[in-house]
C-alpha cells in the first residue's frame, strides 16, 4: 500500500472496526432456496475482502455463513415439478425434500454446490445451518424475550416501517407438528419457564411445544436474534436491507431495546446486474450460477470482480468480452488500470498468473484445439512464457469453457484441415496476393513483420487491405474475419500456412 493511493474500501472498513474491538464475528446468510447465482457472490466476497483487511492489520476474526434452513418453501418455482412440490409449500427448507434424490434435504441439494464453489473461491467460512442453530436451543434466550416483548416489537415495527400489525401477531412462526408448516400457524401462548409455545394450525392442530422445536422467529426478529446469540459484530447485506425502514434500521433498534445488545457494522451492498439485463435475480430468470462463473474464470478473478469495486457501487456484469478482459487485468499482463489492494486480496495460493493475455489464450486454443503441445509450441515460437501444464491445463478448460458458454459468435474460429470451398469465390487479384504472400512468408517472422509484409502486399496487387485480410481468413478459417493477422499467421506452423497459401492461390475459379 502507498499513502498517494487511496484506501481499499476494505481496508477502511477494517480500519473503523478496529478502534471498536479486536475480536470480530463477520456474518453472512442466503436462504438456499435455489441455485446460488453470481449476485449472491457479494453477499459473501464482500465480506472475505473485510475478513482478510481485518486480519492483515492483527484483528482477530471469524467468518461464518448462516444458511437460513429453516425459511419456508414460498412457491412452487419455476424449476420445480408441482405435483410433488405443491404439498411442500410452506414448510421450512431443511424439511422439504431434495429435487434430485441424492440430498439430505432441498436446503442440502442448493447448499452443497454453494459450499463447494467457496471452498474453490477460498473462502473459509464456519458454516451453520438454521434449523440446528434453532432446534439445538442457541436461540432459545432470544425467542423467549421477543415473545415477552411482542409489543415493544410491533411498536418498533409501526415507528419504523409505518405497519400497524394484527392484534394476534406474534415475533414467532409456529412450525406445525402435524402438516410440517410454517404458513397458516398461530401463536396462541407461550411458558417463559417451561420453554414452551403453544399454537393452533390451519390443518386444525393444536399443541404446545419446545421453543428450540417450536418453529422460527419471523425475519425481522430472528436477524436481530442472530446477531445477539452468536455474537456477530460486522455484517454485510444487500441495500433492500439497508434502505429507511429496512430490516436493519428495524433490526438496530430490536436488538437494543429487546436483546439489551449491539447491532454489528453494516457494510451494505449494490446488487450485481447482468449486463443489459437488470438486477440478477432469481424471479427474473437471468442467472449466471456460481458455478457456472467458477468454470469460467479462475477464483483469484471470480474475487477481484468483487474486490475492485466498492460495496455501494453497482457492478454490471458481463460475461462476454468484458469477463476476458477482466482476467487480463487481473493478471496485469496487459492492464495498466489493475487496483493492486483488490488483486493482492483476491489472491490464492497455487496459481500464478499466466502470463498470456487470456484473449490470446482463447485464440491459442481455438487454433490447437486445446492441445497443448501445439499451444506451448507457439508460445515458443511467440517468445512467450511457457507455464507449468498444471497452470496451462486449468487456464485452456477455462478458455474452453468461456468459448462455449459465453464467447460472442465473432470470437469463435476453427482452423480448417482442408482448402475451404469459399476459396473459389475470392477474386483473382485476391489468390494471386495469397499467392504472393505464400512465397515471401519466412519461417522465423514475427508478426509485426509479418503484419507489415500483408500490407505493402496489398498495395503490390492494389488491392484494399481489408480484402486481403478476408481473403487469408477464407483460406484458413472458411469465414471472412479473424484474430490480428500478423500475430495469427506468425502463430501457425510456417510451412502449414505456406501450403495452405499456394494451394489457395493455384485454385481454379
Ligand atoms: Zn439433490
Ligand atoms: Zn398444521
Amino acid at each position: 500500500m502507498s499513502d498517494t493511493l487511496p484506501l481499499h474500501w476494505a481496508d477502511a472498513v477494517a480500519q473503523e472496526l478496529l478502534p471498536l474491538r479486536t475480536q470480530h464475528l463477520i456474518s453472512t446468510g442466503i436462504t438456499p432456496s435455489g441455485d446460488y447465482h453470481v449476485g449472491h457472490l457479494r453477499e459473501v466476497l464482500t465480506a472475505e475482502g473485510v475478513y482478510r483487511a481485518l486480519r492483515d492489520q492483527g484483528a482477530d476474526c471469524r467468518l461464518n455463513y448462516v444458511a437460513d434452513t429453516m425459511d419456508p418453501l414460498r412457491r412452487v418455482y419455476t424449476f420445480l415439478n408441482p405435483a410433488v412440490y405443491h404439498e411442500h409449500v410452506g414448510k421450512p427448507l431443511c424439511d422439504v425434500p431434495c429435487p434430485c434424490g441424492d440430498h439430505a434435504s432441498y436446503a442440502e441439494h442448493f447448499l452443497a454446490p454453494f459450499l463447494a464453489a467457496m471452498q474453490t473461491l477460498g473462502v473459509q467460512l464456519e458454516v451453520l445451518l438454521a434449523h440446528e442453530t434453532y432446534r439445538t436451543g442457541k436461540l432459545d434466550g432470544q425467542i423467549l424475550q421477543a415473545l415477552q416483548h411482542t409489543e415493544t416489537i410491533k411498536r418498533i415495527l409501526h415507528e419504523e416501517t409505518g405497519k400497524i400489525e394484527k392484534d394476534d401477531w406474534s415475533p414467532f412462526n409456529a412450525l406445525c407438528a402435524a402438516c410440517g408448516r410454517l404458513a397458516g400457524t398461530r401463536v396462541t401462548g407461550f411458558d417463559a419457564t417451561a420453554k414452551t409455545v403453544s399454537y393452533t394450525c390451519a390443518c386444525g392442530h393444536s399443541a404446545t411445544a419446545p421453543v428450540s422445536q417450536a418453529g422460527k422467529l419471523t425475519w425481522r426478529v430472528d436477524w436481530p436474534a442472530r446477531w445477539q446469540a452468536l455474537g456477530v459484530t460486522v455484517e454485510p447485506f444487500g441495500k433492500d436491507h439497508a434502505s429507511r425502514g429496512g430490516s436493519y434500521d428495524t433490526g438496530k433498534r430490536i436488538v437494543r431495546d429487546v436483546f439489551g445488545g449491539e447491532p454489528p457494522y453494516p457494510v451494505p451492498y449494490e446488487w450485481i446486474a447482468l449486463k443489459g439485463q437488470g438486477d440478477m435475480s432469481s424471479s427474473k430468470g437471468n442467472l449466471v450460477s456460481i458455478f457456472n462463473l467458477a468454470q469460467t474464470i479462475p477464483p483469484e478473478v471470480v474475487r477481484y470482480m468483487i474486490f475492485r469495486v466498492k460495496p455501494m457501487r453497482s457492478i454490471s456484469f458481463d460475461p462476454g468480452l468484458p469477463l476476458l478482459n477482466l482476467v487480463d487485468e487481473y493478471d496485469d499482463v496487459s492492464a495498466r488500470t489493475r487496483d493492486q489492494r483488490a488483486a493482492e486480496l483476491a489472491r490464492l495460493e497455487g496459481m500464478p498468473p499466466l502470463g498470456v493475455p487470456f484473449k490470446h489464450l482463447v485464440n491459442l486454443v481455438q487454433i490447437t484445439e486445446g492441445d497443448t503441445d501445439k499451444l506451448c509450441t507457439i508460445l515458443q515460437r511467440h517468445h512467450l512464457p511457457v507455464p507449468g501444464q498444471d497452470v496451462l491445463r486449468s487456464r485452456i478448460a477455462y478458455a474452453q469453457y468461456w468459448l462455449q458458454h459465453f464467447s460472442p459468435a465473432d470470437i469463435r474460429l476453427r482452423l480448417h484441415a482442408t482448402l475451404p470451398a469459399q476459396v473459389a469465390d475470392l477474386s483473382v487479384p485476391q489468390r494471386q496476393a495469397l499467392g504472393l504472400l505464400a512465397t515471401r512468408l519466412q519461417p522465423d517472422m514475427d508478426g509485426d513483420t509479418i503484419h507489415a509484409l500483408v500490407y505493402a502486399l496489398a498495395e503490390e496487387v492494389a488491392l484494399p487491405a481489408k480484402a486481403l485480410f478476408e481473403a487469408i481468413y477464407i483460406a484458413l478459417l472458411d469465414q471472412p474475419r479473424g484474430p490480428r493477422v500478423g500475430w495469427f499467421l506468425s502463430a501457425l506452423e510456417h510451412a502449414f500456412v505456406h501450403t495452405r497459401l499456394h494451394a489457395a492461390a493455384a485454385l481454379e475459379g
